[in-house]
């Protein structure tokens, strides 16, 4: 009968709070301005929201979440996944040199993140790999790619300011043919704003080189309007990627969702320095975080609910109650609960940064460690030794400690924990779980 209450229980948790028509306005409007908060630009909130209205709409919330809790998990999924969709590495897969062409406005970073690529893919993808400057109105814009070239540990071609764009591209594609280059990468001119003659000039690029890669490169301090220049860049070029620089920076980087909405390339890689090896991978789970503002505590709480096994925990508090006890197989239960979580450093990565300062305080490696040799421990024991720990003399002490390769004092230790861990059970009643499990919900 309790174990009925409880799933009752349960299921009252989890069908009283529905997103519906009448709550879920006013928790859009909040999601609204996080995005224009963060430089979304206005057609594409619009458009985002229509979307995760739809999604959100007569979905039940799970567990202990409120409804506004869960609509910003299923926001920040739905960010996630646009802005993650079709993200792959580099595309190479062509008869080499794979040529690697670089667009954007002047000062989104191209030269440097030509660099930074040239590095990636000398260090990552053991590539032989050329660069060649087409910026040729800024004579200070070849020797800055000359300097990268030399700290990224690639060759450069030369180029002056006397010739054409397209001249320097076909000598640079000759070159590393010639001497087997497996990538060349072409870094192109900017202007301050979107201009017919460089578009022209970029477009004419791209047809003579036929790159397998055109990336645009977005400073993610730009805001309201990326999208204008991403329109402008993605009618002009088929864009396979895009770069996001200077995310080190404090700009919330809601051009990423724009940029990629408007381009429906995919986010390839984040500038994070201004240095050479300040190039990552493109995190969307993580960028989803800071375009809403909230470090990554909406995946935490996600984690957690989704993880904690209801059923598990109602069979448990139905043990107690009925009096068969709890014993090391429900301990090592817990014990593997707490690692399904996701692993507690994982966890701790996703707290703000205020919070996990806090919690750096921890070991969680070492933490993480020993819940490993406590499994492993009770894993060493019969099944009947599971039942009846009191059993568990010396002698079996010892052949429980070799088996999981430990100390006998380890064994020790977890029986004394294990020992207060049953009387804490054995004090608690249903509702005290079912409490527990409404914290951790959050
Ligand atoms: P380009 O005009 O598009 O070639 O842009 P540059 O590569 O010359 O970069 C413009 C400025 O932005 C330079 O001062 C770079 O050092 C800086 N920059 C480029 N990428 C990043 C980045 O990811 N983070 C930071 N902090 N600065 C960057
Ligand atoms: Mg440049």
């Amino acid at each position: 009968a309790l174990t009925d209450k409880l799933s009752r229980l349960v299921k009252e948790m989890r069908g009283q709070a529905r997103i519906t028509e009448s709550n879920v306005q006013d928790m859009l409007r909040e999601v609204r301005m996080a995005l224009l908060e963060a430089d979304v630009a206005l057609p594409v909130v619009r458009d985002f929201i229509a979307r995760v209205k739809e999604k959100a709409l007569g979905q039940e919330v799970l567990g202990s979440l409120k409804p506004g809790q869960a609509l910003v998990g299923i926001v920040h999924r739905e960010l996630a996944a646009t802005m993650g969709e079709g993200v792959s590495d580099l595309n190479l897969a062509t008869q080499p040199p794979a040529v690697i062409l670089m667009a954007g406005l002047q000062g989104a970073g191209k030269t440097t993140t030509t660099a930074k690529i040239a590095k990636y893919l000398i260090e990552k993808r053991k590539k032989k790999v050329l660069t060649v400057s087409g910026d040729v109105y800024r004579p200070a814009a070849i020797e800055q790619l000359k300097t990268v070239t030399r700290q990224a540990g690639a060759e450069w071609f030369p180029s002056s300011p006397e010739q054409k764009p397209l001249e320097i591209a076909r000598a640079a594609l000759d070159y590393a043919k010639k001497h087997y280059f497996d990538v060349l990468l072409v870094d192109t001119a900017g202007r301050l704003a979107i201009d017919e003659a460089l578009m022209q000039e970029i477009k004419e690029l791209h047809a003579a080189l036929q790159p397998v890669e055109t990336l645009f490169v977005v400073d993610a301090m730009q805001g309201q309007d990326a999208i204008n220049t991403a329109r402008a860049f993605k009618e002009a070029l088929p864009l396979t990627g895009i770069v996001l620089t200077k995310l080190d920076g404090d700009a919330r980087g809601g051009a990423a969702l724009s940029v990629r909405q408007i381009t429906g390339a995919p986010i390839k890689f984040a500038g994070v320095s201004e240095k050479i090896d300040g190039l990552e991978v493109f995190d969307a789970e993580r960028h989803a975080g800071r375009v809403l503002g909230m470090g990554d505590i909406v995946a935490l709480v996600e984690q957690v609910t989704a993880n904690v096994d209801l059923d598990a925990a109602q069979k448990l508090a139905a043990k107690v109650k009925s009096g068969n006890g709890f014993d090391l197989n429900d301990f090592l239960a817990q014990i593997q609960q707490m690692k399904q979580m996701g692993g507690l450093s994982s966890l701790m990565e996703k707290l703000p940064t205020q919070l996990s300062a806090q919690a750096g305080k921890v070991d969680m490696g070492k933490v993480e460690k020993d819940i490993r040799r406590k499994e492993g421990i009770i894993q060493s024991m019969t099944p009947l030794e599971r039942r009846k720990p009191e059993i568990i003399k010396a002698s079996r002490k010892k052949r429980i400690a070799e088996g999981a390769g430990v100390q006998v004092q380890e064994v020790n230790r977890l029986l004394k924990e294990f020992e207060q861990m049953q009387e804490m059970m054995k004090k608690m009643k249903g509702g005290g779980l079912m409490k527990m499990m409404k914290r951790m919900g959050g």
